[in-house]
């Protein structure tokens, strides 16, 4: 079995480079561990607009639950800053169905897939990658000119071709449960030292069920499930609204930070397994799309050119980073001064914020997958008059 693009992973990121490989004319591969698409499901579901065009798809009732236009942010005292976009901002999706319509999309373009067949192994032989799979049971051998880790956080690919891991992953906890929405054109996020790091949120996917949950940094004193038990338990925004059960329970890690190098002689990493996750909001759907992309057209060219030393990849790694490399860089800056805030200082900053001039900015320039542009924004000294207090040390370690 040869192949010129193996691609290890069937997530929305493998699915979208294996689409792109046989879109440029080779002949492609998916090899998926699980026995179905799209589950288990590790997400919140929440795709901005622009992460389901990235996707070259329309937002469809089969997959689409739920549309939403805002935020209410909650900060530690219970203030709330209300941000309404105006308009749809996000999707609240089936990420099963959602999966599914793309692994659809790849094989309709003339990709190959392999369900329950986990890679094991890869080595390269006189310029060949060669996989070892279990299938089925069994184990078979698979051969590539390029292959495309597409295998989300725990990404092996990375580690087999010398690419190291991802070290920095948060962990989220989620679960889906009857909740009486404020409003389901809004979710809502809280922050502070009950999801210490990051934040907890509550999407909404109908009037009577949300998606509830947090993610945290590594090395707390409690982990992510207890902190998610303290929030619904303890706030009185979520534990009024909350009947105390469950309908699913979600469990994953949020990869932040991507890889020093995405590319070797012959293999590609892309998605999760990259890194390529906005350290902001955790979102990894827009970025590994971004990137898969570009992979996929990468190896399709360097299989039939006969050229896949890690040189003539290199050209992969240069066009992610042109395209969201600056945004993920501010992210990370951005993910750390929030995070080292202490809740007092997250009080300032969102009384601070809430005043009309602040929110009509936040509405005009708030970004999901681009935040550096109203951070751009709100730094310049004409606007930042109203928090300069606290914004001078934003500035001092974003810029
Ligand atoms: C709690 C939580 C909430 C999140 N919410 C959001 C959100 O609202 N919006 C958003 O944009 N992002 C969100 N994310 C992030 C998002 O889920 C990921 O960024 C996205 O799934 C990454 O896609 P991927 O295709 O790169 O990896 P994955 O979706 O992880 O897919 C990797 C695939 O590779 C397969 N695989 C792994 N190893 C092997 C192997 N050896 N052989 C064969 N197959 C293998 C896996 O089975 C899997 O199907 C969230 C993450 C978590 C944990």
């Amino acid at each position: 079995m040869m192949y010129d693009v193996v691609v290890v992973g069937a997530g929305p990121t493998g699915s979208t480079a294996a689409r792109y490989a046989a879109k440029y004319g080779a002949k492609v591969l998916m090899i998926e561990e699980h026995s179905s698409i799209g589950t288990p499901v590790e997400c919140t579901g929440l795709l901005s607009t622009r992460a389901v065009a990235e996707c070259d798809i329309e937002p469809d009732d089969d997959f689409v639950l739920n549309s939403v236009r805002g935020a209410f942010v909650h900060s530690p005292n219970g203030t709330c800053l209300p941000i309404d976009g105006r308009k749809t901002k996000a999707y609240v999706v089936s990420r099963k169905i959602f999966d599914r319509t793309l692994v659809s999309m790849a094989v309709d373009t003339g990709a190959k897939l392999i369900l329950k067949g986990r890679v094991i192994g890869l080595q390269e032989k006189d310029g060949i990658q060669v996989l070892s799979v279990i299938h089925m049971g069994r184990h078979i051998t698979i051969k590539s000119r390029v292959v495309i880790g597409a295998d989300g956080v725990k990404s092996n690919i990375a580690r087999y071709a010398g690419l190291g891991r991802v070290d920095r992953v948060l962990s989220g906890v989620q679960i889906e449960a009857p909740y009486r929405s404020k409003d389901t054109d809004f979710v809502e996020l809280f922050i502070g030292s009950n999801a210490p790091g990051f934040f907890a949120w509550t999407v909404p996917v109908s009037e009577d069920i949300s998606r509830i949950g947090l993610a945290v940094e590594p090395g707390n004193e409690q982990n992510a499930i207890d902190y998610l038990k303290g929030i619904i338990s303890l706030n009185p925004q979520i534990s009024s609204r909350n009947s105390r059960s469950m309908l699913d329970l979600v469990v994953g890690g949020i990869p932040i930070g991507p890889l020093e190098r995405t590319y070797s002689d012959g293999v590609l990493i892309a998605g999760d397994a990259a890194g390529q996750v906005k350290p902001t909001s955790g979102g990894g759907i827009y970025t590994g799309a971004t990137c898969a992309k570009i992979a996929g057209e990468v190896a399709a060219k360097a299989a039939r050119d006969g050229d896949v030393s890690g040189e003539r990849l290199s050209s992969y790694e240069k066009r992610w980073k042109a395209e969201i490399g600056r945004e993920l860089g501010i992210g990370m800056k951005i993910h750390d001064l929030f995070g080292g805030l202490s809740d007092d200082e997250m009080n300032d900053l969102i009384s601070s914020m809430n005043n009309p001039a602040i929110l009509e900015m936040i509405t005009r320039y708030g970004d999901m997958d681009h935040p550096s542009i109203l951070i751009k924004k709100l730094l310049n000294p004409m606007n930042s008059r109203h928090f300069i207090g606290v914004f001078r040390a934003f500035a001092k370690a974003v810029l």
